[in-house]
C-alpha cells in the first residue's frame, strides 16, 4: 500500500533517462503528460529508435502483432501489416517525439559514462566530460544493445564484407553474392527468408537448430485501415486482438510449466510445421532440434523451411572450424566460398547500463551488486541504488512478449515510487536487501520449473544456466507491476540520519 500518513510537501524533480529507444521515450512522454519538463533523454547514439534504428537488416520485422507493439495512449491506425517492418516502428517513435514535444529534452551523440549516487541525487557525466545533477535516473538503455562478435578462429581475416546483423552496412551490395548468415535466431531466420530470393546463394550456418513456429503476415488493407483511423473502438480491438491475448495466455502458461499442456500443444505445433514442410527426410531431420520448443525463444516465420528449400540456399550444420580470406571451413571440413558474412550472432545481454559506471550508497558499484549476475527487484529497481529504476530491466519478461507493454506497466509501477519523492515523503528510494534477496531466492525457485531451464542453451539463461528471465505468468506480472509495496523499501526522509 502506497504510505500517505507521512507529511509531506510537494517538490519539483529533476530527471536523467538514459537511452532514447522505446522505453526513454516512453518515460519522457509519460513525465510530460505529468506536466514535468525537467528532464534530459541522454542518447549516445545521433538518432532515437534504439533496437528500431539499430537493427535495419533485410527483413528485419517485429514478431509481435504491430497493434499490440504500441503504447496504449498513442495506438497507430497506418501499421502496414500484422507484423510491422522494423523501419515502420522506427517512424512510429519518430512521430511520437515530435507529437510530444520531446525533442528539446534529447541530448543525442552524448554517451553518459557514469552515475554517482550523492546521498540526495545523482550527479550523471557524460562522454565530452560535463555532469547533470538530478534526483532520478532512469535507465532505458535496453537489453539486445551490445553486439555479440563471436569468437570465431579467422574471423577478422575474411577477404570480403563481414558484419553483424546490428551494425549493417549500407553500402555492400546483396544481390547476386555469395552470402553467409551466421545464427538462427530470430535475426538469422529473418534475415535469410529476405536475402535469398536475390543472392547468387546463401549458406545458413547453424550451430544448434531451433523450432520455427508458422505465422501469417498479412497485410492490412487501405479500407481497414481508414477504419482503423475513423473507429478507435476497431483500433482499440486490434491492439486487444483476442486472439493474440489467448495466444499469449497459451504460451505463458507453457514457458512457466514445461509439463504443462499448453507446452505440448505448442511442440506439436512446432513439429507439424517442421513435418509438413519440409519435404527431404534427412534436410527435415536435419532442421529437428534436440530440445524442447520455447526453450530458446521462439522464432516465428512465414516461410523459412519454403526458403532454406530453395536450390540456392545450402544449410551448413554444425561447427565452425575458422574463418578463411575467401570463406568459412567447417569442422567436417566443407568449404563455403563467401563475398560476404553476416553475424547473426545475438547480443551481449548480461550488459543493460554497463558499461556506464553507476556508484550507488557508499560508492557501491552496480558491476560489484550485479556479479554474477544482473539482478533487479520485480526487474525494476537495485537495492542500494536510490531513485534508479530501470525499464526492461534484468529478469524481466522478454523474449516472445510485447515490451511496449511491459515498458508501460513497468513506468506506471516506478511512478508510483517516484510519488513519494515528488510528496516529499522521502529523498531517496530503494528495495531494501532482504526485500530484494527474497525476490531473486523466489524467482530462481521459479525459473527452475520453466521450459528455459528444460535443456538447451539461450541467452535467457546465466553463466550456471538459471534463466535470468521473468519466471512467473504475464498475469502475476501484470498483478505486481499495479502497485509497489512500500513495506518492500527502504525510504530515506532526509540528510540528516535518524
Ligand atoms: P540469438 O537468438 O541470441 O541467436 C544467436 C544465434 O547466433 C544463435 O543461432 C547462435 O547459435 C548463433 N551463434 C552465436 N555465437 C555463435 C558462434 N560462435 N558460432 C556459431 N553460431 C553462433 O540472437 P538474435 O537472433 O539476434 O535474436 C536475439 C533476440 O532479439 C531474440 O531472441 C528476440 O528477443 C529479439 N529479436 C526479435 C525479433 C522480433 O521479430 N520480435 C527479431 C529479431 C530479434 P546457438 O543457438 O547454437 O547458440
Amino acid at each position: 500500500m502506497m504510505n500517505h500518513a507521512i507529511p509531506s510537501h510537494r517538490r519539483p524533480l529533476r530527471y536523467a533517462i538514459i537511452g532514447g529507444g522505446m522505453s526513454g521515450l516512453l518515460a519522457g512522454i509519460k513525465l510530460k503528460e505529468r506536466g514535468e519538463d525537467d528532464f534530459t533523454i541522454f542518447e549516445k547514439a545521433e538518432a532515437i529508435g534504439g533496437t528500431w534504428r539499430d537493427n535495419r537488416y533485410p527483413g528485419v520485422a517485429c514478431d509481435t502483432s504491430a497493434h499490440s507493439y504500441t503504447f496504449s495512449f498513442a495506438p497507430n491506425p497506418d501499421w502496414s501489416s500484422y507484423f510491422a517492418p522494423g523501419g515502420e516502428i522506427r517512424q512510429y517513435f519518430e512521430r511520437l517525439v515530435s507529437r510530444y514535444g520531446i525533442a528539446p529534452h534529447l541530448r543525442l551523440n552524448t554517451q553518459v559514462t557514469a552515475c554517482d549516487w550523492r546521498e540526495d541525487h545523482w550527479r550523471v557525466t557524460t562522454a565530452d566530460g560535463s555532469s547533470l545533477d538530478v534526483d532520478v535516473v532512469i535507465a532505458a538503455s535496453g537489453v539486445l544493445h551490445h553486439p555479440n562478435i563471436p569468437e570465431i578462429p579467422g574471423l577478422d581475416t575474411f577477404s570480403g564484407a563481414r558484419f553483424h546483423s546490428a551494425q549493417w552496412d549500407d553500402g555492400e551490395p546483396m544481390e547476386k553474392r555469395r552470402i553467409g548468415v551466421i545464427g538462427n535466431g530470430s535475426t538469422g531466420v529473418q534475415l535469410v527468408s529476405a536475402l535469398a530470393g536475390t543472392a547468387a546463394h546463401l549458406v545458413h550456418f547453424q550451430r544448434t537448430p531451433q523450432w520455427i513456429m508458422p505465422c501469417t503476415n498479412r497485410k492490412f488493407t487501405e479500407a481497414e485501415k481508414q477504419e482503423f483511423r475513423t473507429d478507435p473502438a476497431k483500433l482499440e480491438a486490434a491492439r486487444n486482438d483476442p486472439a493474440a491475448v489467448a495466444r499469449r495466455a497459451r504460451f505463458t502458461a507453457a514457458i512457466i510449466d514445461a509439463q504443462s499442456p499448453e507446452l505440448l500443444e505448442i511442440q506439436e505445433e512446432a513439429e507439424r510445421n517442421l513435418d509438413q514442410s519440409v519435404r527431404d527426410p534427412a534436410l527435415r531431420e536435419l532442421l529437428r532440434p534436440d530440445y524442447r520448443a520455447a526453450c530458446k525463444r521462439l522464432v516465428f516465420s512465414e516461410d523459412y523451411y519454403q526458403v532454406v528449400q530453395q536450390p540456392n540456399v545450402t544449410l551448413a550444420m554444425g561447427g565452425i572450424e575458422r574463418i578463411e580470406p575467401s570463406g568459412v571451413r567447417m569442422a567436417d571440413g566443407t568449404f563455403h566460398e563467401l563475398d560476404v558474412i553476416v553475424l547473426a550472432t545475438g547480443f551481449k545481454t548480461n550488459q543493460f547500463i554497463r558499461p556506464t559506471q553507476v556508484k550507488g550508497v557508499d560508492g557501491r558499484l552496480l558491476d560489484d551488486a550485479w556479479a554474477p549476475n544482473p539482478t533487479a527487484y520485480y526487474a525494476v529497481c537495485v537495492s542500494g541504488f536510490p531513485n534508479f529504476f530501470m525499464l526492461n530491466g534484468p529478469t524481466g519478461p522478454v523474449g516472445n512478449f510485447s515490451l511496449t507493454d511491459i515498458a508501460e506497466r513497468q513506468w506506471g509501477y516506478i511512478d508510483q515510487l517516484i510519488d513519494e519523492l515528488r510528496a516529499g515523503h522521502c529523498v531517496a528510494i530503494s528495495p531494501s536487501p532482504e526485500a530484494h534477496a527474497e525476490y531473486d531466492r523466489q524467482r530462481e525457485e521459479a525459473s527452475r520449473e520453466t521450459v528455459f531451464a528444460s535443456g538447451c542453451k539461450s541467452w535467457y539463461l546465466d553463466a550456471a544456466g538459471v534463466p535470468q528471465i521473468w519466471p512467473w505468468s504475464y498475469a502475476h506480472f501484470i498483478e505486481v507491476m499495479r502497485e509497489p509495496c512500500l513495506d518492500d523499501f527502504v525510504l530515506r526522509r532526509s540528510l540528516t540520519p535518524a
